[in-house]
């Protein structure tokens, strides 16, 4: 099967009836990027860069992550990457950042994290725009802010950057050609004021790890948990269309990065309510990419819609009945 996963690595992820999903991988270090070679993927739909300054024992300056930045642009050429700004905090606090009160977290994914974090602790987000708007020149960059929970976060993020870039103008330095904004939906409360934030923001990214964790109030970590709530549920793919939906009547790029996508049965839910574009992990591009080859989009969309106005006793064992008696 490995073998046969190689051999498509040049094929291209289209569906039986003809639809080009847009099949990128997740990444998070230098050499992570050598997954796009590797895999044949149409580019980084997720950068996670607070990968660096988990490995760091001091907090990496601006030079430091400038040049990681420009190096995974370097190996992408011109395949697009999606760079995240940091998810520090809550669980995943820095020894060397001062995190503030001595509180200590008692619920850290719902914690002082990622956005809630940089917005405060502006001179961190403020070197990091620095070292990207600085690596992407020249090119397209394209930034994403995780754990959005209100329009007005993406705002206050989004003005960080374009402050910095302000800045470099007045310097006369070479600037990004274009910067496209992001932003993660991984909080459910973004998903009512989305008629708000579409009209702001360039693409969105739906985090299904940490979404479905909220959705279901279930520690996405906790070991008694991992099998209790599914993905092929009716309330996540459910949820997961009313967000699609609206982002397809205001013409805004919709991607999953989520654990969810890189699952052949789960990839193939998520392309049945309407996603295009998934980002995963590199070893599941193989297999996603022969379900998508093998899939009848049309077919299947069919079968979603009654699926979620009247959901069977078990989504997941109907989905998998019908990939096998499709031929997917
Ligand atoms: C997610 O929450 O689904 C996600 C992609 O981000 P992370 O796993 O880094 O929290
Ligand atoms: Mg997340």
């Amino acid at each position: 099967r490995r073998a046969a996963f190689t051999a498509m690595r040049a094929e291209p992820p289209v569906t039986r009836d003809g639809q080009r999903i847009t099949l990128m991988v997740n990444a998070g270090l230098r050499d992570d990027a050598a997954a796009l070679d590797l895999t044949g993927a149409d580019g980084i739909g997720l950068f996670r860069t607070e990968f660096q300054f988990l490995v760091s024992a001091t907090l990496p300056q601006r030079e430091r992550q400038q040049r990681l930045y420009r190096d995974v642009l370097e190996v992408a050429g011109d395949r697009p990457v999606v760079f995240r700004t940091v998810d520090i905090g809550g669980d995943k606090a820095l020894p060397y950042l001062d995190h503030g009160d001595g509180y200590v977290e008692e619920n850290p994914a719902m914690g002082w994290r990622a956005l809630r974090l940089a917005l405060e602790r502006d001179g961190l987000m403020k070197a990091q725009a620095r070292a990207l708007l600085e690596a992407g020149a020249g090119r397209t960059l394209n930034v994403m802010f995780p754990m959005v929970s209100e329009p007005w976060e993406f705002d206050a993020a989004k003005a960080i950057f374009e402050k910095q870039r302000d800045w470099l103008v007045t310097r006369g330095r070479k600037l990004p050609i274009d910067i496209r904004y992001g932003a993660m939906l991984e909080v459910p409360a973004l998903a009512e004021v989305l008629d708000l934030l579409l009209p702001k923001v360039d693409f969105l990214s739906i985090g299904t790890n940490d979404l479905t964790q909220f959705l279901f109030a279930a520690d996405r970590a906790h070991p008694k948990l991992a099998l209790r709530y599914d993905w092929l549920s009716t309330p996540i793919l459910r949820f997961l269309r009313r967000v699609i939906e609206p982002c397809r009547d205001a013409a805004v790029p919709v991607a999953v990065c989520g654990e969810m996508g890189g699952r052949p049965l789960e990839a193939m839910a998520l392309l049945g309510i309407g996603i295009e574009r998934l980002s995963i992990t590199p070893a599941a591009v193989g297999p996603v990419k022969a379900m998508i080859r093998s899939l009848d989009l049309g077919a299947l969309r069919e079968v979603m819609g009654p699926a979620l106005a009247t959901p069977p006793a078990d989504m997941r064992a109907m989905l998998e009945e019908w990939a096998m008696a499709s031929g997917v």
